[in-house]
Parts: structure tokens; C-alpha cells; sequence
């Protein structure tokens, strides 16, 4: 039987060199591919109750809906700057050279809602950690931050120190 990690394609040198881009397409395009990883999502998160699913664009929003789905929550993208059309509140974060911003629209979350965080890819977890921000400044509770995969040498688990981070495969 294919494990999850089976389906994760690994592309070399993607977008620049050094790098080892986790494509997470050939997941997609598997029906009992997206299954095992919708259900091993789920186990992560262990019966807890979720008003909200905030998934990060672009890669956070296949399963940020399906789990928001099965978890009869609501889905809220996270958007880079510019992109939703609503009222916003944002957040700047660091990337490697320069800053980068987010988005997340000022109605999305209630105060005391129960949030999952979920993303593809936690890294330096600075796109995270921005996330969880813009969270908390709605009066959201977050519940837990979920990815597909976590690369352990970025070590974007110590940036999130603090938070109930959870992972279905690591690197
Ligand atoms: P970070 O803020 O550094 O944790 O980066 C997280 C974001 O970058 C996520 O939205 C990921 O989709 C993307 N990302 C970072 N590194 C990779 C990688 N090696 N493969 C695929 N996506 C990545």
C-alpha cells in the first residue's frame, strides 16, 4: 500500500537553486492520495471541536476547505497583500531578503472561535507565525497549526513555540 509520503513529488533546485520544492500536485491528482491525507489531517487534530479552518494561499486552501468540510467549520483564506476584496487587517513578516505581507479579511473570525491552522508546508514558519497574528487579532483561539509536511532544519517548530503545532510527515 502507498504511504502518504508516496504521493509528495520532490523537485530539485524549484524556484531556486538549493532548494527542494515538495510538490504537492501528484497528491492532488490521487483520489486515495488526497483521501489518506484528508484522514491523517484529521487524526492530527484528535476529535477537537473547530469553528474556522484559516488555510494560507495558495497551497493551504485544497485541504484547508476539505478539512473545513469534514469538520462542518468554515473555511477563511489567508491572502498575500492585495488580493481580498474586503476589509483587511494585515501582517509583515521576514522572508530570507526582504518582507512579505498577508491578509486576512477584518469579519472572517469571530472572538472565541476555535481556529485550525493548516498549510502544505511549514518551513521557517514565518508565514505561520504572521497567520497566527492576524488570528489572534481577530479574538480567534487557536486550537492547532497543521501541515502536510514540516522541514525540521528550517526549524519553523521553535518560531511557533508556544502553539500546538502538528505535522503528518517530516523532513
Ligand atoms: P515559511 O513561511 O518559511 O514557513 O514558508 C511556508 C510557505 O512556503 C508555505 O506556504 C509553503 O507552501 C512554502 N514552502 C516553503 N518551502 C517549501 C518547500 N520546500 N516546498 C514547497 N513549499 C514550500
Amino acid at each position: 500500500m502507498k504511504e502518504l509520503s508516496d504521493y509528495i513529488r520532490e523537485i530539485n533546485d524549484f524556484p531556486k537553486e538549493g532548494i527542494q520544492f515538495k510538490d504537492i500536485t501528484t497528491l492532488l491528482q490521487d483520489p486515495k492520495g488526497t483521501e489518506l491525507c484528508l484522514n491523517t489531517l484529521l487524526e492530527l487534530l484528535d476529535g477537537e471541536k473547530i469553528d474556522k479552518v484559516v488555510g494560507m494561499e495558495s497551497r493551504g486552501f485544497f485541504f484547508g476547505t476539505l478539512l473545513a468540510q469534514k469538520l462542518n467549520a468554515g473555511f477563511v483564506p489567508v491572502r498575500k497583500k492585495g488580493k481580498l476584496p474586503y476589509t483587511t487587517i494585515n501582517e509583515v513578516y521576514a522572508l530570507e531578503y526582504g518582507t512579505d505581507t498577508i491578509e486576512i479579511h477584518i469579519d472572517a473570525i469571530k472572538k472565541g472561535e476555535r481556529v485550525l491552522i493548516h498549510d502544505d508546508v511549514l518551513a521557517t514558519g514565518g508565514t505561520a507565525k504572521a497567520t497566527c497574528k492576524l488570528i489572534e487579532r481577530l479574538g480567534g483561539e487557536i486550537v492547532q497549526c497543521n501541515f502536510i509536511m514540516k522541514l525540521d532544519f528550517l526549524n519553523g517548530e521553535e518560531k511557533l513555540s508556544g502553539y500546538n503545532v502538528k505535522s503528518a510527515l517530516s523532513y
